[in-house]
């Protein structure tokens, strides 16, 4: 049943324009529209911005570099410490439509989505972080170069300079945030192109960055369905890196087509989250943990715990206790309000999950619970749990992004380490184990950009990224103003 989302006060035939170079403009490729995934409402209609548009963007991004660049640290801090305050006052009045392009439950979205996880993070980046850095003076010998003396050298660190954004669906605002802070605290400018399914909440940002003084051209949005926008950002010879989150797939045509123009590039990719259980590990605790692979946003978090590595003796305690969870998780229209699990993005995406989960039932996997699509039309999909599963399948290799959780049973730590470190991801992985010294050896053996102990809670300005095909780079605290720089090593003889 489509209709328009104006039954919640959503004016879903708003004009969307594309933000260049601190004007709104209209989309030369016309718009597309966003999709409420609970029942299919038209929520708005996304600007479709052409190639040359985002050129645009990138070329007044580039107009603008050499104001904001010589600006000092404090004052770019000052601006951002402003637009934390403007997107507080503003961001209740955007949870209606973000909850409603992204499909989020309650909690989800008032929470997280247009929460203080957005807001902190420019907060967080309006205090100036120094990253220079001295290195240790060295004696020089005589020779072909120069006389003997005294080698001193400083280390500054530059802007990048035009950075592209690309970013994807599931938390629109906080993906952008976690980008933009530090990239403009370190003196970039920017062009955000957010993913084709959710892209309005992120339009209203604009206008949160205009409100707070910002130089025209410093932040620019350009949006659209198709890769034609995003994929002239990597090819402009304008832009300098690309800070990209989305899927593997893409991030690796990304570092591929900007190679050409040797793009700086920070990526974060996809996850296949191991969780070990130890023997002694609280079942009750780590099945908390896992289980917000299902309540969480329906499992469409790149960290989630979605492959249990649990020890043997466990193994029943632990399906069990999850069956029971899974079991009072209500699937439904992310606004009711008892509802735990909402959809997942859009059919289409439903449709993958499915077939991820079919593809383990006919390998021999067990659905202990989900695993058929629940009793009501949209784009949801049941917490499912998959047990009898074997290391080389593709349900235990492969991301779902959806509420899907598969469990395999170790006999001992050394085995529990080579399972886990059996993907060629390693952005997030989990340890429960009663025993916090052999929790921490048992992590720091794990191929993982990020570790966590008896929690699934990161810390929010530990350095965040993937070993193998999770990534390239790290972000988050002073690694986000380490990413946006470039290092220029000064040396003198004295
Ligand atoms: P996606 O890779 O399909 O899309 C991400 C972005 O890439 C979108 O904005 C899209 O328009 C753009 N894009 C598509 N083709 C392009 C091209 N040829 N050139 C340039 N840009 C192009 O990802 P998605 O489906 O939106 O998000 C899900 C994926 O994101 C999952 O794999 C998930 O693990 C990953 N993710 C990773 C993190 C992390 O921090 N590591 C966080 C969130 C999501």
């Amino acid at each position: 049943m489509a209709c328009d989302r104006d039954d919640i006060g959503i004016d879903a035939e708003r004009a969307w324009k594309l933000l260049i170079g601190g004007e709104w403009v209209d989309p030369a490729a016309g718009t597309y529209p966003v999709i409420d995934p609970n029942d299919g409402a038209v929520v708005g209609h996304a600007p479709e911005a052409t190639a040359a548009q985002a050129e645009d963007a990138a070329a007044a991004a580039r107009g603008a570099l050499g104001v904001w660049r010589s600006r000092t640290p404090a004052e770019r801090g000052n601006r951002l410490a402003r637009l934390a305050d403007v997107i507080e006052r503003m961001a209740p009045s955007w949870l209606d439509l973000v909850q409603a392009e992204t499909g989020s439950v309650t909690s989800v979205a008032r929470g997280l989505q247009v929460g203080r996880p957005m807001i902190e993070r420019f907060r967080y980046y309006a205090t100036p972080i120094n990253a220079d850095a001295d290195v240790a003076p060295v004696g020089a010998e005589a020779g072909a170069l120069g006389p003997a003396g005294l080698m001193a050298a400083t280390v500054k660190r530059h802007p990048v300079g035009v950075v592209a954004c690309i970013t994807p669906y599931n938390m629109p605002l906080v993906s952008v945030a976690g980008k933009i802070a530090p990239a403009l605290a370190a003196g970039n400018t920017v062009v955000i192109k957010p993913a084709p399914q959710d892209p309005l909440g992120v339009l209203l940002l604009g206008e949160a960055v205009a409100e707070a003084g910002f130089d025209d051209g410093v932040v620019n949005i350009v949006t659209g369905a198709g890769p034609e926008a995003p994929a002239a950002l990597v090819a402009s010879p304008e832009v300098n890196m690309v800070s990209f989150t989305g899927s593997t797939q893409v991030g690796a045509r990304i570092h591929a087509d900007g190679a050409a123009t040797m793009k700086r590039v920070l990526m974060e990719l996809g996850g296949k989250g191991a969780l070990i259980m130890t023997e002694d590990a609280d079942v009750n605790a780590a099945c908390t943990g896992i289980a917000t692979t299902w309540r969480l946003h329906s499992g469409q978090i790149c960290t989630a715990p979605t492959r249990v590595i649990c020890h043997r003796s466990l193994l029943d305690q632990t399906t069990e206790t999850l069956q029971a969870f899974a079991a009072r998780m209500k699937v439904g229209d992310g606004r009711a309000p008892d509802t735990i699990v909402g959809p997942v993005i859009t059919e289409a995406h439903r449709d993958r999950v499915e077939a991820f989960i079919s593809s383990g039932l006919e390998a021999g996997a067990t659905a202990v619970c989900g695993g058929r699509r629940p009793h009501r039309p949209g784009c949801f999909v049941a917490p499912t749990l998959l047990v009898d599963v074997k290391p080389d399948m593709a349900v235990v290799r492969d991301e779902a992004f959806g509420p899907v959780v598969v469990v395999l049973a170790h006999d001992d730590d050394d085995e529990a380490v080579a399972l886990a470190n059996d993907s060629c991801y390693g952005l997030f992985s989990y340890v429960y184990a009663s025993d916090a010294k052999r929790a921490y050896e048992i992590g720091s053996q794990l191929e993982s950009g990020n570790v966590a102990l008896n929690t699934v809670q990161p810390h929010l300005y530990a350095p965040f990224g993937g070993f193998k095909m999770s990534g390239i780079g790290r972000d988050r605290g002073k690694w986000g103003i380490e990413a946006y720089t470039e290092i220029q090593a000064i040396n003198w003889l004295s």
